[in-house]
């Protein structure tokens, strides 16, 4: 069977195997518990569409976390079936960085691509950070200066409470020799962020918002 969970929806099953342990730490009450197990069942298949009995196996299991152990062996068994972030080459991120004549590229050995919605690294020397990510079954390339606030705020990616700073990219406005500045507080740490990623609407969002 070919991979079907995309990586943040990987999460949105881990964050539901946690409420079921917190569940079963909690209380001894069939009743709610059998509640907790159906409404996170029921979350998981809501984020598929379509999907055939062959795939709803893999995430029946879920009924049966009581703990961390249990949900560490069904994470486990999901693992294989999540999809992984779209391979680039060195080639292909130069093209998406166009007028970024010093690019550094990062190097993506360490990264396990099944744990990213998102590419991300910085150039320290240029308080830059790059980012590649896919919208439209598109790879695109978001570019800005980083600034760290030394403080923690809501990610506009995330929408998590974390280590943030403030990302600015520069478009081209309408006027010639004009620029748009627009900015948002995203997370320091890229790969907390894509950790945290139980949807990619925000994401979607701001990449929308710094191409309009
Ligand atoms: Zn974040």
């Amino acid at each position: 069977m070919e991979p079907f969970i995309r990586s943040d929806q990987y999460n949105f099953i881990k964050a539901q195997t946690q409420i079921l342990i917190n569940g079963h730490s909690t209380t001894n009450d069939m009743d709610v518990l059998h509640a907790l197990k159906d409404i996170a069942k029921e979350k998981v298949l809501d984020l598929f569409m379509d999907m055939s009995d062959e795939k709803k196996q893999f995430i029946d299991p879920i009924l049966n976390i009581k703990d961390k152990t249990n949900a560490e062996e069904f994470l486990s068994q999901l693992k294989p079936y999540v999809i992984p972030f779209k391979e680039v080459t060195e080639q292909t991120i130069r093209k998406l960085f166009p007028k970024a004549k010093k690019l550094k590229i990062p190097s993506l050995e360490n990264i396990d691509l099944k744990e990213i919605s998102y590419l991300c690294w910085d150039d320290k020397g240029s308080n830059k950070k790059y980012i590649v990510a896919q919208h439209h079954n598109k790879l695109i390339g978001l570019q800005g200066t980083f600034t760290s606030i030394n403080q923690k705020g809501i990610c506009a990616l995330c929408n998590r409470f974390e280590e943030i700073g403030m990302f600015i990219s520069e478009a081209k406005g309408s006027v010639q020799g004009t620029f748009i500045k627009r900015g948002n507080h995203i997370c320091q740490d890229s790969q907390k962020c894509n950790q945290n990623l139980i949807t990619l609407d925000k994401l979607n969002d701001f990449i929308v918002w710094l191409n309009s």
